[in-house]
């Protein structure tokens, strides 16, 4: 048997779970290669630069960031010597067409006043939600965020056993929006609640009530920023990955992983073949079966869900600062049914979406000329399953400059001095995720969150999986438990 320090890893995609996965298992004394097929880290969390603006691509909001610092403590490092963050208070601004503004404050008891008085539901009830999220959050942590689901010998611990027995607690038969219509009895608040369902590509009207534990990150255990933007942050892990050890190779598309008798041995890049003890993808799980595992039998369950939601982000350059505004903004959908509805069952763009607007140079002055502006200005969309997306980018773009005209009042076309749109097939053609889907597979119901593919597969020895797409599921925060159940999983099998 080779020792631990001769084994040698794979991860295909830097994505923030490859990165993850690669410090884990390099701190753990692996020889680990990252082959990442873009030019950069970081994966759906990269950068756009753009007429002297910064913006982040993708993930704009920062929760738990002690699961990021907790890497680098791994590594015995000091986290704020490579990357820094603060607590937002408040974290958003919800803007409702009736004038409205309702704030989430980093104080569980204001944030319920703040809701009592804006919304109408009593502060009761809101402190009841974020209890009951709570319970929701500790249940599915122990019972799957943190272990691998397809592991039987996982049942077999007391807080996994007394997390099942109290499985009935997170809501898994109940829609969110029936839930927190039931508890909260005011439209404002379920809708803000609600829409948090986006954060996972769900839509509230279909999805388990469990997903309320999305908000509990934000709302109770803070929203942050990244100096220097959530980019930052892979930046931040790319050079923790190298100071373990790893290398990189951008630019290096994976054509295919090598199988031998049922167990990965390796992976094929620019026509070569390395070998390697074992490989682990970061990559789509769906691209991973289809094209580089092309003639292997793939599992059928799990790759056979639907897609997740996507979203059109307009990078817009703003002329103009806005007082107003925070860094998080979020402009409400006056018909939140019908969004859903539009686009889930129709597969378009609503005419009155919820808008959010992300400004990150109100924290980093640096993201935009002095006297300017970065928005990042995101609507949810369907995935792409062929629609006219030209046309669709065209029309959205005039619906969210009348709705946010017509909230701020002040002319937003006229202010624009620079755009980059970002659509569902950007999203593919930048990391390959299937349809521009965000989150992998939809969560639209408990069996599809059970049905995630797991992060291994008895079809193909030595052989792992992590990231968005596969268990537990999509988010920096999911991502990163991910990254630490399969490096635990690749960890067992080799003992080491
Ligand atoms: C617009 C947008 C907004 C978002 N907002 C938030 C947010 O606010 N907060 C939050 O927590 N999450 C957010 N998310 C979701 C979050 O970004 C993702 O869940 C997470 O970044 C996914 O990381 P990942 O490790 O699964 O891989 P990915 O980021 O998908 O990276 C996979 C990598 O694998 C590479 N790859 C694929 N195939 C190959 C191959 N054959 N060979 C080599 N490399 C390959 C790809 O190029 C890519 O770099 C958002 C996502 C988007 C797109």
């Amino acid at each position: 048997m080779p020792s631990v320090t001769d084994r040698r890893c794979a991860v295909i995609g830097a994505g923030v779970a490859g990165l993850a996965v690669a410090i884990r298992l390099a701190h753990a004394g692996w020889a680990v290669t990252v082959f990442e097929r873009g030019a950069m880290a970081g994966g759906k969390m990269g950068e756009l630069r753009m007429d002297g603006h910064r913006f982040d691509r993708g993930p704009t909001v920062l929760t738990v960031p002690h699961h990021i610092d907790a890497l680098f403590t791994l590594c015995g490092e000091d986290p704020r010597a490579h990357w820094r963050h603060q607590r937002l208070d408040p974290g958003f601004h919800y803007h409702f067409e009736d004038g409205t503004v309702v704030r989430t404050w980093a104080d569980q008891d204001a944030l319920a006043e703040e809701f009592a008085a804006r919304t109408g539901t009593g502060r009761d009830r809101m402190l009841t939600f974020l209890k009951r999220s709570r319970e929701k959050l500790d249940i599915t942590q122990r019972v799957f965020l943190e272990r691998s689901l397809h592991v039987p010998g996982n049942y077999l611990n007391a807080s996994t056993l007394s997390g099942l027995l109290r499985f009935g607690r997170i809501e898994p038969l109940t829609s969110m929006a029936r839930s927190n219509a039931a508890l909260l009895r005011a439209p404002k608040a379920a809708a803000i609640l609600n829409q948090f369902a986006s954060y996972n590509g769900a839509n509230p009207y279909q999805a388990p009530a469990t997903l309320n534990l999305i908000s509990y990150f934000e709302l109770a255990l803070g929203s942050f920023h990244a100096e220097g933007g959530m980019y930052a942050v892979a930046q931040a892990l790319e050079g923790l990955a190298r100071r373990q050890g790893v290398r990189f190779h951008f630019n290096a598309p994976v054509e295919r992983i090598a199988v031998e008798r049922g167990r990965a041995t390796g992976v094929v890049v620019g026509g070569l073949r390395e070998g390697f003890d074992a490989v682990v993808s970061n990559a789509d799980v769906l691209r991973t079966w289809r094209d580089l595992l092309k003639d292997q039998p793939a599992p059928r369950t799990s790759l056979a869900l639907p897609r997740s939601s996507s979203v059109i982000v307009f990078h817009w350059g703003m002329r103009r600062t806005h007082p107003t505004l925070g860094l998080h903004n979020m402009f409400m959908s006056d018909d939140a049914r019908r969004e859903y509805d539009r686009i889930f069952r129709d597969r378009t763009v609503h005419d009155d979406p919820s808008v959010y607007v992300h400004i990150s140079s109100k924290m980093n002055p640096q993201d935009a000329p002095g006297g300017h502006e970065n928005w990042f200005t995101m609507v949810s969309a369907p995935n792409n399953s062929g629609q006219d997306w030209d046309a669709l980018v065209e029309r959205t773009r005039q619906s969210v400059q009348t709705k946010l005209s017509r909230m701020l009042g002040t002319d937003i076309a006229s202010a624009i001095t620079c755009e980059a749109v970002t659509d569902p097939r950007t999203i593919e053609a930048l990391t390959d995720s299937p349809q521009g889907a965000i989150y992998g597979n939809s969560v639209n119901g408990i069996l599809a969150t059970l049905l995630r593919h797991p992060n291994f597969t008895r079809r193909i020895d030595n052989l792992f999986f992590c990231g968005g797409s596969v268990h537990p599921g999509a988010s920096i925060p999911l991502c990163l438990f991910s990254a630490r159940i399969t490096a635990d999983l690749v960890r067992q099998r080799f003992r080491a």
